[in-house]
């Protein structure tokens, strides 16, 4: 019954990833052409499930972007590994609900199996919960969660029987180049925008140590420091180990947004990236993107397990039986109840990399992005703005014979050059008041060919928008 449908998907799965190497990155496409394709009014009959997932795939391929492929650099998004998109399929075959222990015995040991596995990569405590969530924003939020009732419960205000009205006042404080989900993840935790403190970052984007010294000076109540390892425009990572003294000598709760950078950990050469990273209370880190994992996977991790439990496990209905004798409820671990078995691609990627393919992953893009940069910076005019200590290339061009072109209005017009050729994809970002052009290097699969690609396309687009700078101002 159900092998029709599959096997459609099998073909048009494969077909796609035999050639998403070869597509144009991203083409542009008005949303209006592709409503016309997919929408119109709710069939009123069913239709023939092989013939829908054919219709789909056609009717959505001028809208899909090749960020599965290995020349895609925007954001910070990772492909799919094989093993673990095949484990992916077979986690939406079995169906299973990672809530209970009773509803998937498979999906609960394998979490606590990836659970072992992840802290163990990561350099983490061993004796840490770790939470399966859709992304870096929810494992923000379940470590913010289990900072929050933690540094409130030490003042003998208990979240859970009280709320928050009347609590005692939380500051959360963070480097000025924090994600923007730290700042979601708070407000979602009642925790609002007068309640931050922002602290001074440096020129490659660290929260500067002795600013927060400063501020935490300043500072009474209850504490949640927030800091980075991974800086989404530089990779830059604070200095881990001085906020975790600074923090604790505050008695405050310390989170790290390692949404991509805490992989660092996983390869020997980047570790001493994260010194320091150990000492914090909770982590954040991705599976889809640097691990390679299809969406959606994001994985929270919290020093105090009881701190954890207390602030994000389910409030028992009684049909949902807890396991016996203690075995893993997924619920208990993040804000979600029925949820997909996200372990089983996770286990998947880490059996096909093992450890050294982890590393070795970390270490390609890295020095993919290192290569890159020492190639941008042989182009007239351009500049590197960041010291490129990850996978994170951040590049500004400036117009070499036309000095009253703004170089941010330059550098956009570069951008769109590379995005409209689709060699490859790259994005834009602000970076200290003006635009630059952001490379992320993040996917396994991305050789040094494709690297030659790039670079080559950036050169050609370069020099057509030079050309057309030197036109308009003769
Ligand atoms: C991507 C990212 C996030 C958000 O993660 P999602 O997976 O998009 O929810 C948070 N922090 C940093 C540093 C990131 O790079």
């Amino acid at each position: 019954m159900h092998k029709a449908a599959l096997q459609a998907a099998l073909d048009v799965a494969t077909r796609y990833l035999d050639l998403v190497a070869d597509r144009p990155v991203a083409r542009p496409v008005a949303a209006s052409a592709l409503r016309e394709r997919l929408g119109g009014s709710l069939p009123n009959t069913g239709e023939d499930p092989a013939e829908i997932v054919r219709e789909l795939a056609r009717n959505v391929d001028a809208g899909l972007v090749a960020s599965a492929g290995p020349r895609y650099f925007g954001f910070v998004i990772g492909g799919s590994l094989p093993a673990a998109l095949a484990a992916d399929w077979l986690t939406s075959a079995w169906d299973q609900n990672a809530a209970l222990y009773l509803a998937s015995p498979a999906a609960s040991v394998v979490e606590t199996v990836v659970a072992e596995w992840l802290l163990d990569l990561l350099g983490l405590p061993a004796s840490a919960s770790v939470g399966l969530v859709t992304g870096g924003q929810m494992a923000n939020f379940t470590g913010l969660a289990a900072g929050r009732d933690e540094v409130l419960r030490r003042l003998d205000w208990d979240v859970e029987e009280r709320g928050l009205a009347g609590a005692p006042r939380i500051t959360a404080v963070m480097g000025a180049e924090a994600h923007a989900t730290i700042y979601t993840a708070l407000r979602f935790l009642g925790i609002g925008k007068e309640q931050i403190r922002v602290v001074e970052a440096d020129d490659q984007g660290r929260m500067r140590a002795d600013a927060l010294r400063t501020v935490l000076n300043s500072c009474t109540g209850p504490l949640i420091v927030c800091a980075q390892a991974g800086c989404v425009n530089t990779g830059a990572f604070d200095p881990l180990g001085e906020i975790a003294q600074l923090a604790h000598a505050r008695n405050a709760w310390l989170h790290v947004d390692g949404a991509f950078g805490l992989w660092a950990a996983a390869s020997s050469s980047k570790r001493s990236l994260v010194a320091g990273s150990a000492e914090a209370d909770s982590w954040a880190v991705d599976g889809h993107k640097w691990l390679n994992v299809p969406y959606d996977c994001g994985i929270a991790v919290i020093r105090d397990s009881a701190a954890h439990a207390r602030a994000l496990r389910n409030a028992r209905a009684a049909y949902l039986v807890g396991a016996v004798g203690g075995e893993r409820d997924g619920q208990d671990w993040g804000p979600e109840s029925s949820r997909r078995a996200r372990a089983f691609p996770i286990y998947a990627a880490l059996r096909s990399l093992g450890r050294q393919g982890v590393s070795a992953l970390v270490d390609r893009c890295c020095a993919h992005a290192a290569d890159l940069a020492v190639r941008l910076r042989t182009l007239e005019g351009a500049m590197v703005l960041n010291d490129v200590v990850l996978n994170q290339v951040l590049v500004r061009f400036h117009p070499p014979n036309a000095p009253e072109v703004d170089a941010g209005e330059f550098t956009r017009a570069v951008i769109r050059r590379v995005q409209e050729e689709g060699t490859c994809w790259l994005g834009p970002t602000s970076w200290r008041g003006s635009t630059a052009m952001r490379i992320s290097v993040s996917n396994w699969q991305t050789s040094a060919h494709d690297m030659d690609r790039t670079f080559d396309s950036i050169e050609r687009a370069h020099r057509a928008i030079c050309n057309t700078a030197n036109d308009a101002t003769m």
